[in-house]
């Protein structure tokens, strides 16, 4: 990868339901910031996601969950916005948004591979792959391989738009098994921070799948 211009500072930016947040989305966080240059990574739990069929739990519950499993990694920090805004939650909106407030700054949009093949359908492709370069962390399950996200296999994908790969050692981890191990009343730990777990158990979350 070529080294990043040292004026130009590169925000990272990383969305979720974090329904709960679990080790995976910690992991890549550590190497967003380990390998990606960024001046700062933002971690932003969606509002009404249009791309989820299921009702997530209620944005209270979500931000109170990520502020557990991110606020004591340094570089990381939450950002609410996307839960107050009215409506279904765009990415595009966000980067928009950032690109108001930070024009010197580059957005590095973070995905794991699944979100990464989903994308050709997100809601304003061509332009969020003209404010920010993508960076696409493996996910076994979703590319049927173990190596690096191949941006080749999109549809349609503008000239010019730019990809970086962000190593990532395979994690079978996700949010939906989380919710159903909790709704069996399995212990969550080794999945997710000792923090979330407590919080699931308290907040009697997913008790019903
Ligand atoms: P769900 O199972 O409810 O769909 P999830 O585990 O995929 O949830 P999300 O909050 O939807 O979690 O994911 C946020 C981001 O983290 C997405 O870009 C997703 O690709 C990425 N991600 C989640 N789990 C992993 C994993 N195990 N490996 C790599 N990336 C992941």
């Amino acid at each position: 990868m070529a080294l990043a211009d040292p004026a130009v500072p590169r925000l990272g930016v990383f969305g979720g339901a974090f329904d709960p947040p679990h080790l995976a989305h910690v992991a890549l966080v550590q190497a967003a910031l380990a390998q990606l240059q960024l001046s700062e990574l933002r971690i932003f739990p969606t509002g009404q996601a249009w791309h989820k069929a299921r009702r997530l739990s209620a944005a209270e519950d979500r931000l109170a969950m990520a502020h557990l499993a991110f606020d004591g990694i340094a570089g990381a920090r939450v950002d609410e916005r996307e839960t107050l805004r009215p409506g279904p939650t765009y990415t595009l909106d966000t980067l928009r948004e950032l690109k108001r407030e930070q024009p010197l700054a580059q957005p590095v949009l973070i995905v794991g591979a699944d979100q990464a093949l989903a994308l050709p359908s997100w809601h304003g492709f061509e332009e969020i792959l003209a404010i920010a370069i993508i960076s696409v962390a493996n996910r076994a399950q979703a590319t049927g391989s173990s190596g690096p996200f191949d941006p080749g296999v999109l549809p349609n994908l503008p000239s010019g738009a730019r990809f970086e790969p962000l190593e990532l050692p395979s994690m079978d981890v996700s949010a939906t098994d989380i919710r159903a191990r909790a709704a069996r009343g399995e212990a969550l730990g080794g999945l997710v921070p000792p923090a979330v777990a407590r919080y699931i158990d308290k907040h009697l979350l997913y008790r019903s799948a």
